[in-house]
């Protein structure tokens, strides 16, 4: 009988690579893209010839998958990275990665992406000490991000931190008990550590 793959991991096997979607469970060996790169069953998965399109669509989907943003949401984004100066698929990226709630999850504060989504709307997190249920407010130089609420929260949040296994990026001051995070620069495109073609979701979403 095949091993029982969730709904989120099965994201990973459609896109073809590891999209970090289950926080901790990630790393290790449970990975289930680790352990099969097909889904189960007898007959391999056979994926044909994908088109031009095919191929600009799912760079778009894997992106949106990683940040967990809805179409909406997404589409407004690239509008802002069109507007801004300099390149667009690299303004995109950077504004997803300022996003707060993807900040909570590298300043490791959460596991994953949606359980730092979750922090953040559930009012566990505050900017410069006023508490911002806003997922998508995106940090600005100098932004303090903290942990507001119920002491257990915050001893949770702090066993979070203490425990990640990656070091948060260089664009983040963080400290981890308590726990907290500063922005000491914006994030650039080196930074963005998913593999992605963000040239060719341009071409895709500017057509
Ligand atoms: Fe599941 Fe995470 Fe592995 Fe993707 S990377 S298959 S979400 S455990």
């Amino acid at each position: 009988m095949g091993r029982h793959v969730s709904a989120v991991c099965k994201l990973c096997r459609r896109e073809g690579m590891k999209l970090f979607l289950k926080g901790s469970r990630c790393q290790t060996k449970s990975c289930s893209f680790e352990r099969r790169d097909t889904p189960p069953g007898q007959h391999k998965w056979k994926r044909g010839k994908i088109s031009e399109y095919g191929v600009r669509l799912r760079e778009k989907q894997k992106l949106k998958r990683y940040y967990g943003v809805y179409q909406t949401q997404f589409m407004n984004t690239y509008r802002e990275a069109e507007r801004q100066k300099g390149n667009t698929g690299e303004n995109l990226l950077v504004l997803l990665e300022r996003r707060l709630d993807n900040v909570v999850r590298r300043a490791n504060l959460a596991h994953s992406r949606a359980q730092a989504r979750q922090l953040v709307t559930h009012g566990h997190i505050a900017i410069n000490g006023r508490k911002l249920d806003i997922p998508s407010y995106l940090v600005k130089v100098g932004d303090v991000i903290t942990v507001v609420g119920k002491e257990v929260s915050q001893k949770l949040i702090s066993a979070i931190a203490e425990s990640a296994p990656e070091d948060a990026p260089s664009w983040l001051e963080v400290s981890k008990s308590p726990a907290s995070a500063r922005v000491v620069e914006l994030p650039n495109r080196s930074e963005v550590t998913l593999e992605i073609r963000e040239q060719l979701i341009v071409e895709f979403c500017s057509r």
